[in-house]
């Protein structure tokens, strides 16, 4: 049987539509054969993604996808074999979750000046256990009909410099790569295109991301097409990171995203899998 990897997607633990079991057997039937579920600043759907990997027989890295920040950016650090028992992560992400929770309040305020009510109660309702993020936002919006499309939620209200937006300092870039590789993962810099950094900036990005122990790089994800992987992989030549290939998916409702339907990894690339050593305590054993 062929691999198929997919190092990047979100459960309802955090932003994602689908539970961690509905994730893993969707995964399964789009032919993924190795799963890293990679919400955002939280490791609260691994357990349940386990006991479904074992059930359809899929390989689950344990993995989380961090918020950080550097040069006051906000870049995405995704952690793939990490121990999410390693006492400094837990302490990083319970301390992530309250900054959640307090931009949410203020996010909500912010909305009401807009004589927007209600926006608080509803995300914290939509999150339920899992961390409140802008997405959650956005929905209640979509739902309140202040808007048609999720794009026009950020576009209007949650973007950067929009009417609701809270700027937020995110847990070190370097702190949260640290964090990462201490517990015996490896540090992926996420969607590296996303952050509309001019190559100068990218290539100061990755001296740092690199200086900080981060050893890998998103080279393929749901939507780049095959000029934005080619200068990814560049990159990744360049600064001897290896590649991973992540869908970043969230929602069955996109169509553009699905998991596992991602262009394969240039071959002179070294894959990032190839740097995942047998976990020494998978999740699945820390539960029974
Ligand atoms: P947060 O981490 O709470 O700031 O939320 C960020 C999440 O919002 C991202 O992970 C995406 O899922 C989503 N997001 C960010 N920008 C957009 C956008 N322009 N359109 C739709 N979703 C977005
Ligand atoms: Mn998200
Ligand atoms: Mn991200
Ligand atoms: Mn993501």
């Amino acid at each position: 049987m062929t691999e198929r990897y997919d190092l990047h997607c979100h459960s309802t633990a955090s932003d994602g539509a689908l539970s961690p079991t509905e994730l893993v057997r969707r995964a399964h039937e789009h032919g993924v054969t190795s799963l890293a579920l990679t919400d955002h600043d939280t490791v609260a759907g691994l357990g349940e993604a386990q006991i479904a990997a074992s059930a359809t027989g899929i390989k689950l890295i344990p993995a989380i996808e961090l918020s950080t920040s550097w040069q006051n950016k906000c870049l995405h650090v995704v952690g793939l074999g990490i121990d999410p028992d390693y006492p400094p992560l837990t302490d990083a992400i319970r301390s992530l979750q309250n900054m959640r929770i307090e931009r949410a309040e203020k996010i909500a305020e912010k909305l009401e000046k807009k004589r927007i009510p209600g926006a608080l109660e509803a995300v914290k309702k939509a999150a339920g256990e899992g961390m409140i993020t802008r997405t959650h936002f956005a929905d209640f919006l979509l739902s309140q009909f202040h808007v048609s499309t999720q794009q026009e939620a950020f576009d209007r209200y949650l973007g950067a410099g929009k009417a609701a937006y809270v700027s937020t300092t995110w847990s070190d870039m370097a702190q949260a790569v640290n964090w990462i590789t201490q517990s015996g993962g490896i540090a992926v810099l996420a969607h590296p295109l996303r952050y509309k950094l001019t190559a100068s900036w990218m290539k100061r990005l990755l001296a740092a991301f690199k200086e900080a122990g981060g050893q890998g790089i998103e080279v393929v994800t749901g939507r780049y097409n095959s000029d934005e992987i080619r200068t990814v992989a560049g990159y990744a030549t360049r600064f001897e990171l290896a590649g991973s290939v992540g869908s970043d998916f969230h929602s069955p409702a996109n169509q553009w995203v699905e998991l596992g339907r991602l262009a394969p990894l240039p071959e002179n690339i070294k894959p990032v899998w190839e740097l995942l050593g047998p976990q020494p305590q998978s999740v699945n054993e820390a539960l029974v």
